[in-house]
């Protein structure tokens, strides 16, 4: 599954979003045929916004589409989505979420799976490489929250 087209693209946002200097998570979005309807990194950075997380990214570019488009897609993202990016997964009946890794953060799998979707968790390497040498290189920029990260980085909390 690492082999994936959507996966392959979410890698490279991912590494775009380093290349920018922003926070290196990358999302692609792909129909039950197999087609890449948009993809996107995270833009927290880059345009100082609250909401386009990597998920997101990928879902402003996939445009506004008829619901029947998202039937069977698959949500393919380096980092396990945080609870707004669950809840747009949930909310545009995304069948299948895949995810390059948890380890670094984990956030709404559970309510993923309660909802009745498909999770694959693939533990790549490469994605968890680019979310902890960010993290440790710039800490500011992911624990944005005032309160003592080395606290947030043991118990993988609140990245926003
Ligand atoms: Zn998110």
């Amino acid at each position: 599954m690492d082999q994936e087209p959507g996966f392959i693209a979410a890698v490279e946002e991912a590494k775009q979003g380093a290349a920018e200097g922003g926070v290196p998570i990358g999302a692609a979005l792909v129909s039950k045929d197999g087609k890449i309807l948009g993809r996107g990194h995270n833009m927290r950075v880059q345009k100082g916004s609250a909401v386009l997380h990597a998920e997101m990214s990928a879902l402003e570019d996939s445009g506004r589409l008829p619901a029947s488009a998202y039937e069977g897609a698959t949500m393919y993202t380096t980092l396990s989505p945080c609870d707004m990016c669950t809840g747009a997964c949930i909310l545009y009946k995304i069948k299948r979420v895949v995810i390059g890794e948890n380890e670094n953060f984990v956030g709404g799998e559970d309510l993923l799976l309660n909802k009745g979707k498909e999770v694959v968790v693939l533990d790549n390497q490469e994605c968890k490489n680019l979310m902890s040498t960010f993290m440790k290189e710039k800490p500011e920029l992911w624990f944005v929250i005032p309160v003592d990260f080395h606290y947030l980085i043991e118990t993988n909390r609140n990245p926003l």
